[in-house]
């Protein structure tokens, strides 16, 4: 077989998982909670096993959860999505992100990204026969050079993709950002696909800004989210995108042939619970007590922390402990030799950045927060 990926190897979360699990490491490479989901959330799922909703959900999801997604939309940023005709649910954001992706690129197309981006966007650009256009975001602030991004574009792109919050240099964009972003967008005629599954994870007080909520994206883009993310729950793979009614008919096309629909029981669980704005209000308090738990003891520890702004992880530059080793030999080696596993930032590039960087994520219990530091302490 002629490999459609021939530089792709596994993703790195596989691999820095399964190096934490051989050598009994504290994992904080994989980003994913280890303490329990909500009560309330786990009887849903039950309830709605029981009650005998385990068949076909409707193909572009429950409407009772589009209905629950469209409420809290309109809660969140005062808009108006039609439930029917621009919400899609997904197996997670990852199959938003490649449906999108594959609705909108034909072979010879390009598609703009930023680095550090997700590991998954440029394989499922890849995939499609089009080409992915890589633009680092400038050092040490990850801040966007939007004269760099238009002049990147030229008559084949179609795409520009962006994470907000990113992951993994957690930078949040500002309002000025999305408007230079819309701007590029309405001149040359491009789609944005807008991956916001730490929509919820804003730090020090800042806000969010959506695509949604900003009317000359709103029309223009793909928007992704993951339940995952939000109800602690990344085993669950639900998610969903929301798009104009002509984009989201266009990506369901594709959506019926890779999944058909998804899980029906968990959507029954997240319907119920998302209608209760509890469940998915104060996630950035909660999660920013968590950061501040792990920053001194990685500092203590000899790493010179970034900013984290969002999401649940935290750059570490590790080079006043390991100046010989590249990221990956870092992550390896602290893993390995002291039981803690990070991501090597790097595999975020395509060319890779001049900071010797890891990420670590602290979506964790306090008690694996402290053991983690505690491990790391013997590097000073
Ligand atoms: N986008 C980003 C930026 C992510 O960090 C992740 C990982 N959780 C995803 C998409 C994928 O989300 P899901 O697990 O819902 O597929
Ligand atoms: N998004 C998670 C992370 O960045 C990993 C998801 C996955 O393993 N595919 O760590």
């Amino acid at each position: 077989i002629q490999s459609k990926l021939p530089e792709v190897g596994t993703t790195i979360f596989t691999v820095m998982s399964a190096l934490a699990n051989e050598h009994g490491a504290i994992n904080l490479s994989q980003g994913f909670p280890d303490y329990p989901c909500d009560a309330g959330l786990l009887d849903a799922l039950n309830r709605a096993a029981q009650a005998g909703y385990n068949q076909y959900a409707p193909m572009a999801g429950l409407p009772a959860l589009r209905a629950a997604i469209a409420a809290k939309l309109a809660l969140q940023h005062g808009i108006s999505v039609d439930a029917e005709t621009e919400i899609t649910v997904t197996a997670g954001a990852t199959q938003a992100l490649f449906t999108a992706i594959a609705t909108v690129l034909h072979a010879g197309d390009e598609a703009i990204l930023l680095d550090p981006s997700y590991d998954s966007y440029a394989p499922s650009i890849l995939a499609q026969g089009a080409k992915p256009v890589h633009i680092a975001l400038s050092a040490p602030d990850f801040a966007v050079d939007w004269a760099l991004v238009e002049a990147a574009v030229t008559p084949h792109t179609r795409l520009i993709l962006i994470n907000n919050p990113n992951n993994p240099s957690t930078s949040v964009f500002s309002s000025a950002d999305l408007d230079a972003l819309a701007a590029i967008a309405e001149r040359h005629d491009l789609l944005v696909l807008a991956d916001e599954v730490y929509e919820h994870l804003v730090f020090d007080g800042q806000q969010h800004h959506s695509v949604l909520a900003h009317p000359a994206l709103r029309a223009r883009s793909f928007a992704t989210y993951s339940f995952g993310k939000t109800f602690h729950a990344t085993g669950w793979k639900i998610g969903y995108c929301v798009a104009p009614a002509a984009l989201t008919s266009e990506f369901r096309k594709i959506h019926q042939f890779l999944v058909f629909a998804v899980n029906s029981p968990a959507q029954h669980a997240i319907a119920a619970h998302l209608a209760e704005p509890a469940h998915w209000q104060g996630l950035s308090a909660f999660f920013q007590r968590k950061r501040d738990l792990l920053a001194p003891g990685l500092q203590a520890a000899g790493f010179t922390l970034l900013p984290s702004a969002g999401t649940y992880f935290q750059l570490a530059d590790y080079s006043a402990i390991r100046d010989d080793l590249d990221d990956v030999a870092f992550a390896r080696w602290l893993c390995i030799e002291h039981g803690v596993a990070s991501i090597p930032v790097s595999v975020f590039y395509r060319q890779a950045p001049a900071q010797k960087l890891v990420r670590f994520c602290f979506a964790k219990q306090e008690q694996t927060l402290q053991a983690a530091s505690e491990r790391l302490q013997v590097l000073h």
